[in-house]
């Protein structure tokens, strides 16, 4: 946690892993900032890239930072070195340096891995692990409040109660788990785990170490930065740690306010809400865009906000930034100041018992050494296509790669770790571009809302700019038998299609298990499946999954069958 890791170390290593504050940023840019949280950035969508030849080898960068392409095993005296330390050596044993490190091992790779604080990252001491433990128990307690769903099905149940550190304790309890099987595989496979803040000295060559102990050097043939991200907290808020909070302290659920102020209605902001609400606290959303939830597909947004946001005890603020937010202090409580995002105008002045800041991630690279490499970033670590670092000058930094939140790309747990087996696939002389397109994306609300690919407004932009038609199709979870038995038929899912050819551009699902649903989509664009092939596929009755066998059903593909399915012999 953030304070373990602050103790750990000292000048010239110590690499705090504060909230990291932009001075020079603007508290809320009147253009979206690439501080996501679980969103594509627009380079990503294809709106602006690499000229497309999915392919790593002599790939060139676009006009006007294009450069030489990649040279080979560069040291960092322009010689070729004669033999490195470890074949590949990853800085960040997140879940991103993890899936990295475990597939170097199965490839074959001499591998070595240095963390800083403690194996797991983000996702499993302060991120998806215990955010989930939470959300796993705030799904039993709503179902267990509603009178009305129990009463459906026939079941008496005494009021609902819950004892908060044994709530906390199973979020922690999880986050301890999952980071022992983490570490307990890296050493099974032979990864060597070094303790300390890792910093490239230049290329190929890092140096770690505890404060106090001699630092050491290693040399390794290529470099893998996964050094994750940490909450971004806008100018002019004052995070305490008890009253006014990011997810860090959150998940710690160290208490349940009556009344909190969630800016931002991103994911983070959501599941908390999700959890707050059904332990009882009032939840007031502040938001600086027009509407809440803005990075979905709004007509998903839509209906979340019908269904997670209207009926339960929440209200929001949108159009205003929180300019100025004082902890609680001398049984003064938290204040809010709040101004319209356009005008910048005093709109409103909260009162409240705590505040969590949700308004998105920053990379982490402090101490790394960037530098060193030429590497200047006020931002994300910047990379082409195939996660290649890109100096200065716009040139690829040899041997030196970035995945995961650092690079920004898709700051979610399974693309850092797909990133990272990408990279490896690459060095181990395999030509593999990461679709990042096909990475679905979910929010584990109840219920939850998943996707992946394109949302509809997205889907229009890039056919007008690429001259081909959209079509959409939906179905509802109301005409769903299983979702019907378990009396959740509020659900929808939406496909965003080619149909001239049959491709699959996008999938929403708002609907009980839509985070699982997912993946028939996500498998589907990652194989290039076609609709008019992926609707003769047969699905159990009766299961959600059902849900998206309507849906591709009910697409209107005018192209016939693409491939040809042979059916197996029945024996
Ligand atoms: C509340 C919350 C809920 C989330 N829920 C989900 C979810 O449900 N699903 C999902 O997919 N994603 C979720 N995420 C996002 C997910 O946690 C991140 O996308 C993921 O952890 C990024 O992995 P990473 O490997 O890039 O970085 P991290 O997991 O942040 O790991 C980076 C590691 O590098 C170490 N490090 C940093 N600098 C150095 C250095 N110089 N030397 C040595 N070590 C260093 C750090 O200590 C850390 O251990 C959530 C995030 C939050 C905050």
């Amino acid at each position: 946690m953030q304070s373990s890791f602050s103790l750990s170390f000292s000048q010239p290593t110590t690499v705090p892993r504060s909230n990291h504050t932009f001075d020079s940023l603007p508290f809320a840019p009147s253009k979206p900032i690439n501080l996501r949280f679980c969103g594509l950035r627009r380079e990503t969508l294809g709106f602006f890239s690499l000229s497309r030849s999915h392919s790593c080898r002599g790939l060139q960068l676009p006009s006007p930072t294009r450069s030489k392409t990649i040279s080979a095993s560069l040291a960092d005296n322009g010689s070729t070195p004669k033999s490195f330390d470890y074949d590949l050596v990853i800085i960040g044993a997140g879940v991103g340096g993890h899936g990295a490190a475990l597939h170097a091992v199965e490839k074959g790779l001499k591998t070595a891995i240095i963390e800083g604080d403690v194996v797991g990252g983000t996702c499993v001491n302060r991120g998806c692990v215990p955010s989930k433990a939470l959300l796993a128990v705030s799904g039993r307690m709503r179902e267990l409040q509603s009178e009305h769903h129990l009463k459906a099905l026939g079941l008496q149940v005494s009021a609902a109660g819950y004892d908060r550190q044994g709530v906390a304790d199973h979020a922690n309890n999880l986050a301890s788990k999952i980071r022992n099987n983490l570490t307990n595989s890296l050493k099974a496979l032979g990864v060597d785990i070094l303790t300390g803040v890792g910093t490239i000295l230049g290329p190929q060559k890092v140096k770690y170490g505890k404060a106090g102990f001699p630092e050491t050097i290693v040399t390794a043939k290529d470099i893998i930065i996964a050094t994750g991200s940490v909450p971004f907290v806008p100018k002019g808020i004052e995070v305490d740690g008890k009253t006014v909070i990011t997810s860090d302290h959150a998940l710690k659920l160290e208490f349940v306010p009556d009344w909190i102020v969630i800016v931002g209605s991103g994911y983070i902001g959501l599941e908390f809400s999700d959890v707050y609400t059904a332990l009882g606290s009032e939840v007031t959303f502040v938001e600086a865009l027009d509407q809440l939830m803005p990075g979905f597909d709004p007509e998903i947004g839509k209906l979340a906000q019908r269904v997670l946001i209207n009926p339960r005890k929440i209200d929001f603020h949108t159009g205003v930034f929180a300019s100025k937010i004082t902890p609680a202090k001398d049984g003064k409580p938290v204040t809010i100041e709040l101004i319209d995002a356009k005008t910048k105008e005093h709109r409103d002045t909260l009162e409240v018992d705590a505040a969590l800041i949700a308004t998105g991630r920053a990379p982490f690279t402090n101490g790394l050494g960037l530098e060193n490499v030429n590497v200047v970033t006020r931002g994300f670590v910047p990379v082409d296509e195939c996660m290649r670092v890109i100096d200065a000058h716009g040139n690829l930094v040899p041997h030196l790669y970035c995945i995961g939140d650092a690079n920004g790309k898709m700051m979610l747990a399974h693309a850092a770790s797909a990133q990272g087996i990408s990279v490896v696939e690459q060095v181990t002389g395999r030509d593999h571009v990461l679709n990042h397109l096909s990475i679905p994306a979910a929010c584990f609300t109840h219920p939850e809302i998943s996707m992946v690919g394109l949302t509809e407004p997205q889907a229009r932009e890039k056919a007008e700019t690429e001259g081909f038609e959209v079509s959409v199709a939906k179905t509802s979870f109301k005409a769903n038998t299983k979702a019907l038995a378990e009396n959740e038929g509020e659900g929808l899912a939406k496909l965003i299609y080619r149909p001239d050819t049959g491709e699959i551009l996008g999938v929403h699902i708002f609907g009980l298990h839509a985070a699982d649903l997912i993946h028939e989509a996500s498998n589907a664009i990652a194989l290039g499946t076609r609709i008019q092939d992926i609707k003769f596929a047969v699905h159990a009755h009766p299961t959600l999954s059902e849900v998206l066998d309507e849906l591709f059903k009910s697409a209107k593909v005018e192209a016939r069958v693409s491939s040809q399915v042979s059916e197996p012999v029945a024996v």
